[in-house]
């Protein structure tokens, strides 16, 4: 799930179909197997960050990630970033208000959000890194 909200949303230079016509770029993207440098990297799925204990990420609360993102991307998680974008413009993918949509839609929902928000602050951070370099 974060994998498709960096796709649609954050600054990895990976991008399908891009990678559909040059092996070099697929080699370099992990597309087909793992790249040799990180290809983008995304909250710990395993902790979301929170658990400074956690196994997968030492603690760093990072996940990098060594595949193209698309790749790491079910149909199912496809759809649920297109029901996202969809009700960003009010349209909901079931019946009624927010409150009526499925727990499990709306989990998601706070995933894709929560995630979006780091791959903001992320940016902004290497702006200001930036802007201090000059
Ligand atoms: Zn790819
Ligand atoms: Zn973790």
């Amino acid at each position: 799930m974060r994998a498709a909200v960096h796709l649609a949303y954050g600054d990895a230079p990976a991008r399908c179909p891009a990678c559909r016509t040059s092996d070099e770029l697929r080699m370099r993207w992990g597309c087909d197997s793992k790249a040799p440098a990180p290809v983008f990297s995304r909250t710990c799925p395993r902790c979301s960050g929170a658990d400074m204990e956690c196994e997968r990420c030492n603690g760093s609360g990072v996940d990098v990630v060594y595949r193209c993102p698309t790749s790491q991307i079910g149909p199912n998680a496809m759809n649920v970033m297109h029901a996202y974008q969809w009700s960003e413009k009010g349209v909901l993918p079931g019946p009624g208000g927010w409150t009526d949509q499925s727990a499990i839609l709306l989990d998601a929902f706070s995933v894709i959000g929560s995630e979006r928000y780091c791959i903001a602050e992320s940016e902004r951070r290497s702006r200001e890194a930036k802007a201090k370099v000059k």
